[in-house]
């Protein structure tokens, strides 16, 4: 055995000083919430996944809770989507008082299984709400034909999928554009760029674009920049209910130079990838691999465990030997909150399995050549008993 030379995180955000000027500018500025960085921040975000609009909130899951109240999610109505995911894409569909309907997934990619949508589709049925599993793109391009053909909204968890792309009529675009009809995106630090809590809603729609911006400041219907620059006494109002989903200017500051570093992140976790693909390939380990049409920004990087090794003892001696992992992504419907909450009529092995014999290992923009051997030579050690 090695000695245990090093911690090595399961994720890290990259944060310099250029973060820490910016938050500083904000703080100078005087305007510290909602105000003049967000909506440059949503401008800049637009771009850069190409999109026509951008509307920054709180966190991907309050993204998510207004993405599903504007396609018309209403109590009792049905969502289809996946279980095998953070639980803030299931919770969203819940906050609308909807029932998550579960299908499983294609165990290679770890998303939807486009061939099972159509099976849970009901009469309730108002919206699929699909996921881009750890930053691999899901088959968008199946997923809205059967969508299309049934008159149904597809809203994108973009949360791990900033920088992912996706082939279209032939040509690589970001997720995010939309494909579907709205895409929601977080800044968690677990993801690839950081505004401490963010998120961000991307649509073509703009009738949906105006009910996000309302909605995430109580629906109040005069913004605080144009109330603060008045010339003149405004009276705001409230013509509907709305919520407190505001993301502040100290974060958006933050995440405008989090945006300029997103494509040199991505091809380092690109170029990790591709390592630890190529280090691992001996292995009795199941690799990721993407599909033709799509790019991952490899959020995170997940191998497959043979039936011989028990994921806990593995992940416990990686642990023991300085590094974090973590186990396969969680499936909902196990969780007690989901007792009785959620539908699901086809079976959901490939999820459930995907969480018991999978292992997030390390991978970060500042990963070192040696931090990355030695992960490798630990889970080579690993593979041999
Ligand atoms: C992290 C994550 C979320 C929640 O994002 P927050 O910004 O923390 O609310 C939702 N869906 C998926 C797939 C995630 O990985």
């Amino acid at each position: 055995m090695f000695e245990v030379k090093q911690s090595i995180a399961i994720a890290k955000p990259w944060l310099g000083d250029a973060e820490a000027e910016a938050v500083t500018r904000a703080i100078r500025s005087g305007w510290v919430t909602q105000g003049p960085e967000v909506a440059a921040f949503e401008q800049e975000f637009a771009a850069t996944v190409g999109a026509k609009y951008a509307c920054a909130v709180s966190n991907c899951t309050t993204a998510l809770h207004l993405a599903l109240l504007a396609v018309g999610v209403q109590p009792n109505d049905e969502v289809i989507t996946v279980s095998h995911s953070y639980i803030a894409t299931a919770n969203s569909i819940r906050y609308c008082g909807a029932i998550p309907v579960f299908v499983d997934i294609e165990p290679q990619t770890y998303n939807i299984n486009p061939m099972l949508i159509e099976n849970a589709i009901s009469d309730r049925t108002r919206a699929i709400l699909v996921v881009h599993q750890m930053g691999m793109p899901c088959d968008l391009k199946a997923i809205l034909a059967i969508a299309n053909h049934y008159h149904l909204p597809v809203i994108e968890d973009a949360a791990c999928a900033i920088g992912s792309e996706i082939l279209w009529d032939e040509q690589w675009e970001k997720i995010g554009k939309p494909h579907g009809d709205i895409a929601c995106f977080s800044f968690h630090p677990r993801k690839v760029i950081t505004t401490g809590d963010g998120g961000m809603i991307t649509t073509a729609n703009p009738e949906w674009n105006r009910l996000f911006h309302l909605w995430r400041q109580h629906s109040m219907d005069v913004s605080d920049t144009v109330r603060h620059g008045a010339k003149q006494v405004i009276f705001e109002s409230y013509p509907m209910l709305g919520y407190n989903y505001r993301m502040t200017d100290l974060q958006a500051a933050v995440g405008r130079e989090q945006l300029k570093r997103l494509p040199e992140i991505v091809s380092r976790r690109r170029f990790l990838a591709q390592q630890y693909s190529k280090k691992l390939s001996d292995l009795e380990l199941k690799l990721p691999t993407e599909p033709r049409w799509a790019k991952s920004n490899w959020q995170s990087y997940c191998v497959r465990l043979p039936n011989q090794l028990d994921q806990r003892q593995l992940m416990q001696a990686m642990l023991d030997m300085g590094v974090a992992t973590r186990r396969g992504i969680m499936c909902a419907h196990r969780e007690p909150a989901y007792l009785k909450h959620f539908k699901a009529e086809q079976s959901l092995i490939e999820s459930e399995q995907a969480q018991d014999s999978a292992i997030l290992i390390p991978l970060y923009y500042q990963m070192t050549e040696a931090e990355q051997d030695y992960i490798v030579n630990i889970l080579k050690t690993a593979c041999q008993v």
